[in-house]
């Protein structure tokens, strides 16, 4: 048998973090012919409840979980990492300004990403769920210059996947037919999600939906604010989901894009569709032999670009946020 994949998961005892354990450790991370070994990482205060969500890993008696270790530093926590998954953030409470956020979350990422840095295994992939997911990607990264920029990444295929199901719904067909969906910019309410590339059954979305009213007013801002729609149903931020989408995202790295479509992931730009070089911004990507290429030449409308440029200005001025703070 193979030796087991190292994943380590931050914020392990949350929500998130307890959907997505049981899923991992069922092999639904890799495939079903690989063990993993989990490394969670918690905050000193939750280290307890992390280990009772460890007992509950035991009982489920997974064949290809090799052992779950617990910590409450990051320097331990990712010595040795293959998988890293950033799911603990601080979130932003009442009366914080984007500033503070991105201060208190730099606390969190800056140090993460140095001991990334120092330990991490030579093939190490991170993937940053925690809001605000690309800017934290971004300082994780900064603080890691021994690892090539192109292994950290930012979840946006939450709401890939949103799109993807709220497209099918519309025109009525099941969510398999719907082809090359693309999030583009930022995870964040700027975010926008492209039907003019993608298609449904080989033709193009935006002419099969032919309705621009839709598109606008229903489409765009339904999935750009379905955590929200999320919160006020179910009385709780959408969790299982997102740990759903955190899969999908590392599955299809590792393991390759089908042919004839492509995933959204947030990765560090290289100029492609003028977003500014080292931006973690949402693009089209197709994935290959553990490696993603932007998909490149798609044409790119008025009506995109103005929304691309919008999502795109909000990481610039992050980006220059946290420059100011010193984090990057
Ligand atoms: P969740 O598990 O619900 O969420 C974790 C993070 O994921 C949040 O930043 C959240 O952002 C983000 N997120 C990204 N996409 C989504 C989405 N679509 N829906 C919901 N959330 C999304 O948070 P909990 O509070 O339950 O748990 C967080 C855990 O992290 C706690 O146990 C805490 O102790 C831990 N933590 C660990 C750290 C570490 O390991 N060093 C550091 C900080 C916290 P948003 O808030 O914007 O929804």
């Amino acid at each position: 048998t193979q030796p087991p994949v190292n994943v380590t998961v931050t914020g392990a005892a949350g929500q998130i973090g307890y959907a997505l354990l049981f899923r991992i450790a069922s092999g639904q991370l890799l495939g079903q012919d690989k063990p993993v070994r989990l490394r969670l990482l918690e905050i000193p205060q939750a280290v307890k409840a992390a280990e009772g969500t460890a007992l509950e890993l035991e009982d489920g008696a997974f064949p290809l979980l090799a052992g779950i270790d617990i910590y409450d530093n990051p320097k331990d926590a990712f010595d040795g990492a293959n998988i890293a998954l950033l799911v603990g953030a601080r979130p932003r409470t009442k009366g914080m300004e984007r500033g503070d956020l991105l201060e208190a979350n730099g606390g969190i990422f800056k140090p993460q990403g140095e001991a990334l840095n120092a330990g991490a295994a030579d093939d190490i992939k991170v993937l940053v769920v925690g809001n605000p997911a690309n800017t934290n990607a971004l300082i994780a990264q900064a603080n890691a210059p021994d690892i090539p920029a192109e292994r950290f990444t930012a979840m946006t295929r939450l709401d890939h996947n949103r799109a993807i199901a709220q497209l099918a719904k519309k025109l009525q067909v099941p969510v398999s037919d719907v082809k090359k969906m693309t999030i583009w910019g930022n995870h964040s309410a700027t975010q926008y999600p492209d039907i003019f590339n993608a298609e449904v059954k080989g033709e193009n979305a935006a002419q099969a939906v032919n309705d621009q009213q839709w598109l606008e007013n229903e489409f765009i801002p339904r999935v750009a604010k379905r955590g929200a729609e999320i919160i006020e149903v179910r009385g709780a931020s959408s969790a299982a989901s997102a740990a759903s989408a955190a899969i999908d995202h590392i599955y299809d790295w590792v393991n390759g894009t089908p042919d004839g479509d492509w995933v959204s992931m947030a990765v560090p730009s290289d100029g492609s569709y003028g977003v500014p070089e080292g931006l973690i911004s949402s693009f089209p990507v197709v994935c290959k032999n553990g490696s993603y290429e932007i998909v490149q030449g798609l044409q790119i409308n008025d009506f995109s670009r103005a929304r691309i440029d919008a999502s795109v200005a909000e990481l610039s001025e992050e980006r220059e946020a946290v420059r100011k703070l010193g984090l990057i």
